[in-house]
């Protein structure tokens, strides 16, 4: 274990916890409610309560490669997205589902790699992108960012699969929002259903 991170335990339990043990306290004795549900990539530079501000409490998480929303089933299989989704929307009620896409990513840059150099199960779950791709995708900066993009959008129609979700939006109780964050410049673009274009979260 890096000594880096048993001083940041350290570090919580003497220094961060104490400043904040009315906050814990209270998320234990009322229960969690996050009024969102982030659904972003597991890569490490993606860092949630980092960009949004959020505190404990505030963000229900779903993490994997790539930010995929696997189109709903009912059949056996991987539930673990499923009770995700099911869980933010008819238990937590939130209010919110954020896809967060972000450039430079592994998982959908292995769309445009040899399926035979790509490990198994990376390999077949990236499959839940593939329609994002299209013919003319190039491995470039620009081609990479759009198809970053079109994940994105793909992932929050999967999203709109799930009967908790379609009955949520029918009752106008729940949101769903596209964003992508860039790693190098520091920003997150959302998604603008009006314009049909990334816009910078911060205006410009
Ligand atoms: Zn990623």
């Amino acid at each position: 274990m890096p000594k880096k991170f048993i001083e940041g335990l350290q570090h919580f339990e003497r220094r961060h916890f104490p400043d904040r043990a009315a906050t814990f306290r209270r998320l234990v004795i009322e229960g969690q409610k996050p009024s969102a549900l982030f659904i972003g990539c597991s890569d490490s530079r993606v860092v949630p309560e980092l960009l949004t501000g959020a505190a404990p409490g505030d963000l229900f998480m779903l993490r994997n490669v790539g930010n995929m929303v696997p189109p709903y089933h009912d059949g056996i299989g991987d539930d673990s997205c499923a009770a995700a989704i099911e869980y933010a929307v008819d238990v937590l009620r939130v209010r919110d589902i954020i896809v967060c896409g972000h450039t430079h990513c592994g998982g959908v840059a292995a769309l445009l790699q040899p399926r035979n150099e790509i490990p198994l199960h990376v390999a077949r779950w990236i499959e839940h992108a593939r329609a994002a791709q299209r013919d003319e995708d190039l491995n470039d900066e620009q081609s990479m960012r759009e198809l970053e993009k079109r994940n994105v959008l793909l992932q929050l129609d999967h999203l709109a699969t799930y009967p908790v979700v379609q009955k949520a939006l029918a009752e106008q109780r729940v949101a769903l929002h596209g964003w992508l964050f860039d790693i190098a410049h520091g920003r997150v673009d959302i998604f603008d259903v009006e314009t049909g274009e990334f816009l910078p979260a911060g205006g410009e």
